[in-house]
């Protein structure tokens, strides 16, 4: 019954449709005046030129235009560097729950859409021959049912008309959840996790590797590694959204 009413709105209100990234009802096909005004404002954020993660609210910002966090000042990564659409806070961390956990899957092309726009932004990523996206362990596909990154991937590709190939990389088993540990358990939790099943396809290549969030850089580091002991030329990093540092 409830379906059937709300067919017969959609029948009154053909363009009333939820804005896919607050989720709020709104006229019009794209993302809702609000929320584009708040990722707008992303743009304007000061981010690292390494890790492309965002300054913490109220930390000192450097006068230059380009510079790097403590960790990446201290850090040396196997990727050239990552960019994220925005923060991972409200309707981009919104967007990518309900994207993630509550099998949104049509949200892949609004966050890929925004990822592609960051991504414009930066002229070395002109260079990518190749998208990747960070894979799942089987174990967690079953459980999810689909590769969130791999979606996001499949668009990104197809938006900068770039080829994607999700069967090159492979995660051989689970690990435990990232969120409970420090950086150093997080790499160690990690080795040996992830595989490449085709190294002459990468051999050579400057590679994007696609993922939905990016918060300690652990999993963009081991990925970028395997990738790069293949014969990777270049890998970069696209996330939808990055952690803050302080
Ligand atoms: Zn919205
Ligand atoms: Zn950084």
């Amino acid at each position: 019954m409830l379906s059937l009413w709300k067919d017969l709105l959609n029948l009154i209100y053909p363009s009333a449709v939820d804005c896919p990234l607050c989720g709020r009802r709104r006229q019009g096909k794209d993302i809702c005046d609000n929320c584009h005004s708040i990722v707008s404002g992303y743009k304007q954020e000061l981010y690292c030129g390494r890790c492309g993660r965002f300054t913490g609210k109220g930390s000192v910002i450097p006068s230059v235009s380009s510079h790097f966090c403590y960790t990446c000042r201290k850090q040396k990564w196997p990727f050239e560097l990552v960019r994220a659409a925005g923060p991972y806070e409200g309707i981009l961390k919104e967007a990518i729950h309900r994207f993630k956990y509550l099998g949104r899957r049509g949200l892949a092309f609004n966050l890929a859409g925004l990822m592609v726009e960051t991504a414009r932004t930066e002229p070395i990523l002109t260079s990518v021959d190749l998208v990747l996206p960070v894979p799942l362990s089987n174990e967690k596909l079953r459980l999810r049912g689909f590769n969130q990154a791999a979606l996001l991937a499949e668009e990104v590709g197809y938006m900068l008309q770039i080829p994607m190939n999700s069967k090159l990389l492979i995660k051989d088993f689970e690990t435990r959840p990232q969120t409970s540990l420090n950086r150093t358990d997080r790499e160690q939790n990690l080795r040996g996790a992830f595989r490449v099943t085709n190294a002459e396809a990468i051999n050579g290549k400057n590679i994007m590797i696609i993922d939905d969030v990016f918060t300690t850089g652990s999993t963009m580091s081991s990925v970028a590694l395997v990738i790069r002991s293949v014969g990777a030329r270049h890998v970069f990093g696209l996330t939808v959204a990055a952690g803050r540092y302080f």
